[in-house]
């Protein structure tokens, strides 16, 4: 394996394409757990409404419509090989402009707020932050985590991320010796909790381990990575399924046995005084894909 090198004009283009694809078509693993949940189903509202999930999903990708109104925030974890030099830019500033240009190329809803207080604040009406025309030259505001690895490849895993789903996620601090119990129940809790905001059926991401904010990292980095094999974390992961499912309040908050699709847990070496776990969850559009460049 030798140095290599990669222009910011193709990462550019990767992440145009990245994007367009997820913004108009579910994942094909989204589409057969959909499936797989309404051959489930016995609930009638339930299986209509995961009926008009699916035909959403197919006229989405038919006309190459937004899968939601709300097209997301995007967020992005690049692995960076170690050997591979970018030329032509620096990477946060190579996505947020193709993130711009993606967002005019598909018509992408403006959904992010520059100034986070927004009226609250005393900003002169004339600042206007963050026009969409603005944002074709000057780059969309978006979410980078970005780590170095062995190699001459750039990974990069994408999500547009709802904020009705991300409104929902939770992170508790747990005493070292809290039982499995009390951590699934916190988990359980927490996406049961949520009803129908995150417009459900969900994909759960947990983190388990770390430190307070990268364990919450963690849990979104478990929605968009593949899944793992460890045989402890799968049993974990289907238990606490089965437990979401039962006391979970169906499609959409509304009906039926169908809350969550999949749970996903990262784990990561934590100080012996504490037990962070995070709760991230993911709507049924579940927007994510990845790319090896
Ligand atoms: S949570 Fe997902 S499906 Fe619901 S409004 Fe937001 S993006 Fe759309």
């Amino acid at each position: 394996m030798g140095l290599r090198t990669v222009s910011a004009a193709e990462i550019r283009e990767q992440v145009i394409g990245a994007i367009g694809e997820i913004c108009c078509r579910p994942t094909p693993e989204t589409a057969d757990l959909l499936r797989a949940a309404l051959n489930r189903e016995k609930d009638e509202l339930a299986r209509d409404m995961l009926q008009s999930i699916l035909l959403n999903h197919q006229i989405a990708a038919e006309e190459a419509l937004p899968l939601c109104q709300d097209t997301g925030l995007l967020v992005v974890f690049a692995e960076l090989g170690s050997e591979l030099l970018i030329t032509g830019g620096i990477l946060p500033e190579i996505i947020s402009a193709a993130a711009a240009s993606a967002w005019q190329k598909f018509y992408l809803r403006d959904s992010i707020a520059p100034d986070p207080l927004r009226g609250k604040t005393l900003l002169p009406p004339e600042a206007k932050p963050g026009s969409s025309a603005a944002r074709a030259t000057s780059g969309l505001p978006f979410i980078l985590h970005l780590d170095q690895v062995a190699g001459n490849r750039l990974t990069l895993h994408l999500a547009l991320k709802g904020g009705g789903a991300e409104n929902c996620g939770a992170l508790q601090m747990f005493n070292p010796g809290a039982s499995l119990g009390e951590i699934e129940d916190f988990i359980v809790r927490t996406v049961v909790e949520a009803g129908g905001k995150p417009c459900p059926p969900v994909f759960v991401g947990v983190g388990i381990g770390g430190d307070f904010e990268s364990c919450a990292i963690l849990a979104k980095r478990a929605l968009l990575l593949p899944p793992h094999n460890e045989p402890d974390l799968q049993r974990m992961e289907r238990r606490l399924l089965d437990r979401i499912n039962l006391r979970g309040h169906g499609v959409m908050g509304c009906a039926g046995s169908t809350t969550a699709l999949r749970v996903s847990i990262l784990t990561r070496p934590c100080h012996i005084a504490s037990l962070p776990v995070a709760v991230n969850i993911d709507c049924h559009a579940h927007r994510v894909t990845s790319r090896v460049i």
